[in-house]
């Protein structure tokens, strides 16, 4: 019988990569902790990220299509909102999930442990309550640490959490601001200026690079500014945010652009600038783990300088996505328990953006693609052209597909469009399969679907569009 405080597997960090990891290390007989210094398991992700703002986002998209009933044949009166209840479904949302995750525990017989843990020589992990005292000492054949990352701000910005917030903030505020200047337009500042735009706030969206969602494919956030624009949405690339300044009645951003010094006025300002890595406090310099950029440094099987330490997520650097943290999370424990599989497959990772309309994409674009030395041939299909898109009234967007001119092997897809964050799942695995264009051409897709875009955009890059 081991001792009760000595695990094969101690996990830090419930978010979906460490709640995960320890499912993993369950299914394959290891002896699991996880702990946790938040009262709700899920992470970011589940309680503040991924899930409540796609309720949210879900919400700003069923507002608008009510707006355009008369459309499709529908007389209704004055569609309005009630802004609290509109909050309060997306916290419901993320409280029903945290809760699937408490049961998941208990189902795989993972052993959670309250507290905030801290490497020790061993190795160990201290679990500390809150008022910072050791209250456990675990024992841990393999630390696996899984703390994710909290957001970034720019030098000289205060970030006070009424005027001057983040995207956890931006998620419940009481009411509806007026105005809000976004900074930064990767995947929250755009998710979030979709979401206020569409309720009504003027959104500012202030971007460094000189596109939005950066680093999507060119033509692709070329399409969504435009989009965005004609939605409301005032957007303004590759500036040089100088200065916030933040008080009681409102927010100052000062910035500088093609057309020279500009100060910018709202209610409120998100900083959507990109996150860090959760690396201190955790005991890294007592074990000698290694670090780079604000993140834990690893190997292709998530391990660390450091034997029996590996790490995982957004912890472990970027792209910080809940669906990578997860891979990695299998991946660390199925290389712990010694099981034959490769590394994980980094060339289709997908990307998606859950504005309207959306954004997805996986492996190279067209321009990554010519970069990397590929002669390539690239295939469009316009939604406008889809009988499925026209018949859901959803025909703005298209599928871009970039594929190497030799072979006809699938280097990566870009899509904008309704279920684009669905449509690039088939893509993904036809990479991970390395599929030529034949395959995706020669595999029926259901008529009518949006998913035959992907089909005719396959043909397209090689003269075989059908319904071109
Ligand atoms: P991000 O890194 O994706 O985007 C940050 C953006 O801010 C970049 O476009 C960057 O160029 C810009 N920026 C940086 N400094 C700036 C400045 N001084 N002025 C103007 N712009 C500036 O980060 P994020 O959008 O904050 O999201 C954080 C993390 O969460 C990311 O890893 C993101 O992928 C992830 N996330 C993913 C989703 C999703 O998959 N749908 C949703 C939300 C967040």
């Amino acid at each position: 019988m081991p001792a009760p405080d000595a695990f094969d597997v101690v996990v830090i960090g419930g978010g979906p990569g460490g709640y995960t990891a320890a499912i993993r290390a369950a299914q394959l007989g290891l002896r699991a902790a996880l702990v946790e210094k938040e009262e709700k398991l899920g992470g970011i992700c589940l309680n503040w990220g991924c899930i409540p703002t796609k309720a949210l986002l879900k919400q700003a998209e069923l507002y608008r299509l009510f707006q355009r009933a008369g459309e499709f044949g529908f007389t209704v009166g004055q569609v309005g909102f009630d802004w609290k209840k509109v909050v309060q479904r997306s916290r419901q949302v993320a409280e029903r999930l945290h809760q699937g995750v408490e049961y998941l525990m208990k189902k795989n017989k993972v052993e959670v442990v309250r507290g905030r843990g801290r490497l020790a020589q061993g190795p160990k992990v201290e679990v500390r309550d809150s008022k910072g005292e050791v209250a456990r000492t675990l024992a841990a054949r393999h630390v696996v640490l899984a703390t994710g990352s909290r957001p970034q701000t720019l030098p000289g910005v205060q970030l006070d959490g009424a005027q001057a917030i983040t995207s956890r903030e931006a998620m419940v505020l009481e009411q509806l601001p007026q105005s809000l200047a976004i900074i930064g337009a990767g995947a929250i500042g755009v998710e979030f200026a979709y979401f206020f735009n569409a309720f009504g706030t003027q959104v500012t969206l202030l971007e460094a690079l000189p596109q939005i969602l950066p680093r999507e494919d060119e033509e692709v956030a070329g399409l969504l500014t435009k989009s965005l624009a004609k939605q409301g949405v005032q957007i303004a690339a590759g500036v040089q945010v100088c200065s916030v300044k933040a008080g009681a009645k409102g927010v100052e951003v000062q910035y500088r652009g093609k057309d020279g010094e500009v100060v910018l006025k709202a209610e409120k300002v998100l900083m959507a600038v990109g996150v860090v890595g959760n690396t201190e406090e955790l005991g890294l310099e007592t074990l000698g783990v290694k670090t780079v950029k604000g993140a834990v440094e690893v190997n292709d099987r998530q391990e660390t300088n450091v034997k029996g330490i590996c790490a995982i997520g957004d912890v472990a650097g970027p792209p910080q996505l809940a669906h990578v943290a997860a891979a990695e999370g299998v991946a660390a424990v199925d290389f712990i328990a010694g099981h034959q599989r490769a590394p994980l497959d980094r060339t289709s990772i997908p990307f998606c953006t859950y504005c309207q309309p959306q954004v997805a994409s996986m492996g190279l674009s067209e321009a990554q693609a010519k970069k990397a030395g590929h002669q390539v041939k690239v295939g469009r299909f316009p939604f406008s052209a889809s009988g499925k898109a026209l018949a859901a009234g959803e025909s703005e967007g298209l599928v871009k597909l970039v594929f190497d001119a030799k072979y006809g092997e699938l280097l990566g897809a870009s899509i904008i469009g309704a279920e684009a964050t669905e449509l690039i799942a088939e893509l993904g695995l036809a990479r991970h399969l390395e599929a030529t264009y034949e395959e995706l051409l020669h595999t029926m897709h259901a008529h009518p679907t949006l998913s035959e875009g992907v089909m005719e955009a396959a043909g397209e890059a090689f003269g075989l569009a059908l319904n071109l």
